[in-house]
């Protein structure tokens, strides 16, 4: 066994760690602040897996949560997003390099998207581990091709991983003209999502490592309800778990 710190494994939704969880041998299960924390051993790590809910303070609520209280030494956060640049299709995987919580705005006492306090409008993930992200991302896609069969909705068999900029806020975002403000308040934002810079925030206070991988579920357009509820429902699950289970044989 793998004698270091504890990964935590975080997502927002249920159907988004399904599969991880059953791929996992669980030993003990906690109850803390509502949340469930799932103690399992996967590929040799000890892991702790648990649901944030949604939105960025019920995600730094769950960060606080397992840094104070599971010995965590990094946490990885999965899940969908919405597409923001026009480079990214459905199916597609952003691995987050920076985070910037878009719906920030304590102007004209600080700058747009600075979070009071912070020295930058942007959080950033740990290097190695968005690294690490990437390469297992990337061995991930060669296998989905044999796990999921969704050509005829989705273009999974031409997926691509990216990695940069990820925005996140309390707002599903599934209207073009709100997306296109994002571009062109973010040029060069991969993606929007509600819980990643809060994460991101909470683990550049405790000083501890933080990751983020998600899939893109929709476009975060008037289609996106759809998209998004059909890729939750359909693959989302699976995607995560082999990203997941790539990442830990890296680590
Ligand atoms: N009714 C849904 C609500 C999900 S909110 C349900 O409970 O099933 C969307 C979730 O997916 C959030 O956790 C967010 O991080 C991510 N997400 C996917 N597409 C998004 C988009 N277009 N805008 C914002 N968040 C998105």
């Amino acid at each position: 066994m793998n004698q270091s710190k504890r990964i935590a494994i975080v997502a927002a939704l249920e159907d988004e760690i399904a599969q991880i969880l059953s791929n996992m041998t669980i030993t003990e299960s906690k109850l803390l602040a509502g949340r469930k924390f799932w103690l399992a051993v996967h590929h040799d790590r000890e892991v702790v897996v648990v649901l944030s809910g949604i939105g960025k303070v019920a995600a730094a609520i769950t960060t606080v949560c397992l840094i104070e209280n599971f010995e965590v030494s990094q946490i990885v956060y999965t899940g969908v997003a919405g597409a923001v640049s026009e480079a990214l299709n459905v199916g597609d995987i952003v691995v987050g390099t920076r985070f910037i919580q878009h719906d920030m705005d304590a102007s004209p006492l600080f700058p747009r998207f600075v979070v009071p306090g912070y020295p930058t409008h942007y959080f950033e993930a740990e290097p190695q581990l968005a690294m690490n992200l990437k390469e297992a991302s990337e061995k991930a896609l060669m296998g989905l091709a044999n796990v999921v069969r969704f050509d005829g909705l989705f273009k999974l068999r031409s997926a691509q991983v990216h990695s940069g900029t990820v925005l996140s806020g309390d707002q599903f975002i599934s209207s073009s003209s709100v997306r296109d403000r994002l571009r062109r308040e973010h040029p060069g934002a991969l993606a929007v999502e509600m819980e990643g810079a809060a994460v991101a925030q909470v683990c550049k206070d405790y000083g501890t490592q933080f990751g983020m991988v998600r899939t893109v579920s929709d476009s975060a357009e008037e289609q996106a309800e759809k998209d998004f509820s059909l890729f939750l429902s359909s693959v989302a699950s699976q995607y995560s778990a082999l990203i997941i289970k790539e990442y830990l044989k890296l680590c």
